[in-house]
């Protein structure tokens, strides 16, 4: 049902007026301004006729001769009532609005607008119960409207409850609300009277909304600055307060004693000039501002950092190697290499060159060692972490205009120890990473040039400070991820995994003795036999240095503090037997391998940042379509290895005694054990060749023989790394037999002693030579698929393996 009636479509010649941002509605007045000179020329033709004009809204706020196309169709014709002219050449105009009318066309645009427009009249809207619901609910919301929007006249209010007609009231609401205009248009251009009114409640809803958020925002933000006022005048009256009292200095005397002490720093000249400067416009500043209390704290942070203290560095190389001796047990050829930097140090002060880097996994003592250096020169020793440091702003600061801002950690360091000769250890140097936030390997560069660290730029300090008396040392646990340009300064010095024998010593000479005293016990309260330390070892720990074996120790030693407590005469021997009742059940067992010889089962070997470690690998051949499976959580480089080793043994498949077409009829898997720990690297090529084979030829392979080396198609053995970590490993677990790529005997050398005795090293060129060490038994060659029927008998194993 429509309520429009449109009033015979009577229709009219009238001036027109584009109005700019404005709506005007019918039966209300309205006043504005007007400028342009086509609506100026509209008016005094109106003026001269009817005073009838026809006022409607243009789309485009910019445009300044807006055409038919750029006028919303439809508008009002209005009565021109008064017309003032306000300025030069602007008149102000006042209208009542009376008729909905839309445009049917442009009779005229110039000198000045002229249209036939039709009027369209709406009836009054009959009474019916929901017309009336939806004018109760309209008056609710503007009421609530007006109260959130204090700038409405209150008795705008008794119009709007005076209003009976759906239409008018709808009209009247539009026209006193803050509006966007082309809502209002919308507004205008329903003629719908119902219609009207509910687009207009849908409106006044969202408006609420809006502006009770509004006002919560405006009230939290006025209650937040009341707050600061009354924060700023208590802080004032405090400090006058204080400062009557005699307890604080003023702001002018903090000022005079910064800049005494910038005095007596005797800075480089323009450095100085530039403390001074700060300090005279510490002096202009409100000391209760925000600038003030950043200015001050940078200056305090400045005047705190030892730009001409040095700790006297005294470089004697019998006492550092006695103080080495003392803390460390073993590491000779480390703690040789150090005391040749501590001569050079000491002939050649200003060459600061290389800088030690010490690599080794974790626990074999790198932090330690570098904590005895500075105290065997007597120096202050501060560590750095840089694990996980992303940002160059971490070593070189941040600006002090950043909220929040700190020096890096180079100069925090700096400051932390008090002088400018410090030993700086930077932990971890490896595991830097650099992202989008700059790279701080390339700050770090900066920092340990001895070409550039006499004058070492932080941001925060925005002063250059000399570094060149700095020791910087750094460690690692793997040399291969250290940025290339940062290792090209360094002089690695490798710490390895330690020896059952060596953990051993180190526990019974320098971890016992330490945790003791650590926990206050005396030596006769608490008795760990070499029994116990022993079972500690192989049973509680698995590592390549002591850290657990420290902590195993210190968690005894808890034990028994409490056992004293309660009776200071108590005495505690910890024995191999009554271990458990302090550490609980063994943690690791004894022998990794298996104890018997195994078909597709080959002990690998493993190199990994803790240290060497066996890698059984598993390989099963079934009957299938020749799919290849690898699981184990196996990195992309041991994938290919997988792969390369398949063709490898198909390449001499005949030769085998392995059916030709295995790689058709034949499901191999592939499987590395401990499937939570990644995998990867290509030394494992050998082991899953020799596994291969064993499980498609079904013979048995050695389990006291343990593998290395990287394969190739042609069945050559490349050369691997960690060669030391991978035999340590082998020695901890009991193989008697290690074969090796032949390109790795030189070293070799650097083999502990106590593994090169117990373990018979087989260096081999040629997959075949690993196989015929490997396997109990060459297979003959045979050309058909291999099965049940064709396994071979088991062979005694053969105890002694032969030498290549
Ligand atoms: P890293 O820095 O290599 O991870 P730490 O320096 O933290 O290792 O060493 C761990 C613990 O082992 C320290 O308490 C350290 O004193 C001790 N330690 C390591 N190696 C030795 C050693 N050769 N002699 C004596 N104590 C050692």
């Amino acid at each position: 049902m429509t309520n429009i009636i449109e009033n015979n479509h009577e229709s009219l010649n009238l001036p027109v007026i584009a109005l700019r941002g404005l709506v005007v509605f019918p039966n209300l007045s309205i006043q504005f301004d007007v400028g342009r000179k086509k609506s100026i020329l509209a008016i005094s033709a109106a003026m001269e006729h009817n005073q009838k004009i026809f006022l409607v809204a243009q789309k485009d706020l910019a445009d300044n001769d807006p055409d038919r196309s750029q006028m919303y169709p439809m508008g009002v014709v209005a009565q021109i009532k008064q017309v003032f002219r306000h300025s030069e050449d602007g008149l102000r105009l006042l209208v009542e609005g009376q008729h909905r009318a839309k445009i049917q066309g442009l009779t005229q645009e110039s000198p000045f607008i002229e249209a036939d427009v039709v009027i369209h009249e709406t009836a009054a809207c009959p009474k019916t119960p929901k017309s009336e619901a939806l004018m109760r609910r309209t008056q609710a919301l503007f009421e609530e409207y007006i109260q959130n929007y204090k700038q409405v006249p209150p008795d705008i209010i008794l119009n709007v409850v005076k209003q009976k007609d759906c239409g008018r009231l709808a009209d009247f609401i539009t026209s006193h609300i803050t509006l966007d205009y082309e809502e209002k248009q919308e507004i205008l251009s329903e003629l719908d009277p119902v219609k009207r009114l509910e687009n207009l409640i849908d409106i006044l809803e969202e408006e609420n909304q809006i502006l009770e958020i509004e006002n919560e925002i405006a009230a939290k933000a006025k209650e937040q600055m009341e707050q600061n006022h009354r924060e700023y005048y208590l802080r004032e009256q405090m400090r006058a307060i204080s400062y009557e009292l005699g307890e604080d200095e003023s702001p002018q005397d903090e000022c005079d004693t910064f800049r005494e002490k910038v005095m007596e720093l005797a800075l480089p000249e323009k450095s100085e000039e530039k403390l001074l400067k700060d300090c005279a416009r510490l002096a202009k500043m409100p000391s209760s501002s925000h600038e003030y209390n950043v200015l001050r704290n940078y200056l305090e942070i400045c005047l705190d950092l030892p730009w001409n203290v040095s700790s006297d560095e005294v470089i004697d190389l019998e006492k550092a190697a006695k103080v080495l001796d003392k803390e460390h047990y073993g590491l000779e050829k480390v703690k040789e290499r150090i005391l040749e930097s501590l001569a050079v140090r000491k002939l050649a002060p200003k060459n600061n060159g290389q800088i030690i880097c010490l690599v080794g996994p974790p626990g074999v003592g790198k932090t330690s060692v570098a904590r005895s250096i500075a105290k065997a020169v007597g120096c202050e020793y501060v560590r750095i972490s840089l694990g996980g440091v992303k940002d160059e702003s971490e070593i070189v600061g941040h600006r002090k205009t950043y909220v929040g801002s700190m020096p890096g950690r180079i100069i925090s360091a700096v400051r932390q120890a008090g002088t400018n000769n410090p030993l700086i250890l930077l932990d971890e140097i490896d595991k830097l990473c650099s992202d989008f936030r700059g790279d701080p390997a390339s700050a770090l560069l900066e920092v340990l040039d001895s070409e550039q660290n006499s004058s070492f730029y932080d941001h925060y300090i925005d002063l250059p400070f000399d570094l060149s008396k700095v020791l910087f040392l750094t460690t690692a646990n793997d040399h291969t991820t250290i940025p290339a340009p940062l290792l090209d300064r360094m002089d690695v010095i490798t710490l390895s995994s330690y020896t059952h024998e060596e953990k051993f010593q180190i526990a019974v000479k320098h971890l016992i003795p330490k945790q003791l005293k650590k926990h206050g016990i005396l030596a006769k309260q608490l008795k760990i036999t070499q029994s116990a330390v022993h079972e500690i070892i192989s049973s509680y720990t698995k590592e390549a240095g002591v850290r657990g074996l420290e902590r195993n120790i210190a968690k005894i030693c808890r034990q028994c503090a409490k056992v004293i407590v309660d009776d200071p005469n108590a005495k505690t021997t910890i024995k191999k037997s009554n271990l458990e009742d302090y550490l609980g059940p063994k943690k690791f067992r004894h022998d990794e391998i298996s104890k018997r010889d195994e078909i597709g089962l080959v002990n690998g070997l493993a190199w990994t940042s803790v240290g060497g470690e066996i890698l059984p690998i598993e390989v099963a051949a079934m009957t299938g379509t020749g799919k290849l499976e690898l699981t184990g959580n196996l990195g992309n480089v041991m994938k290919e290895s997988a792969k390369a080793a398949i063709s490898c043994v198909r390449t001499r498949a005949e030769n085998l005694g392995i059916s030709t077409d295995f790689y058709q009829k034949m499901d191999i898997h592939i499987h590395v054990p401990e499937g939570a720990v990644p995998k990867d690297g290509p030394s494992a090529g050998i082991a899953m060749a020799t596994s291969i084979t064993s499980a498609l030829s079904q013979t048995k392979i050695r389990h006291d023989v343990a593998m290395t080396g990287e394969i190739t198609l042609q069945g050559r053995v490349l050369p691997i790394g960690g060669l030391k970590e991978k035999t340590m490993a082998a020695y901890r677990a009991g193989i008697k037999n290690v074969i090796i790529p032949a390109d790795n005997v030189s070293d070799l050398a650097e083999v502990d002693q106590v593994v090169k005795e117990s373990i018979e090293f087989h260096p081999v060129h040629r997959l075949d030579e690993v196989l015929n060490l490997a396997l109990t038994e060459m297979p003959k060659p045979k050309k058909s698929q291999p099965g049940a029927d064709d396994r071979k008998p088991d062979p005694l194993p053969d105890p002694a393996v032969s030498q290549p």
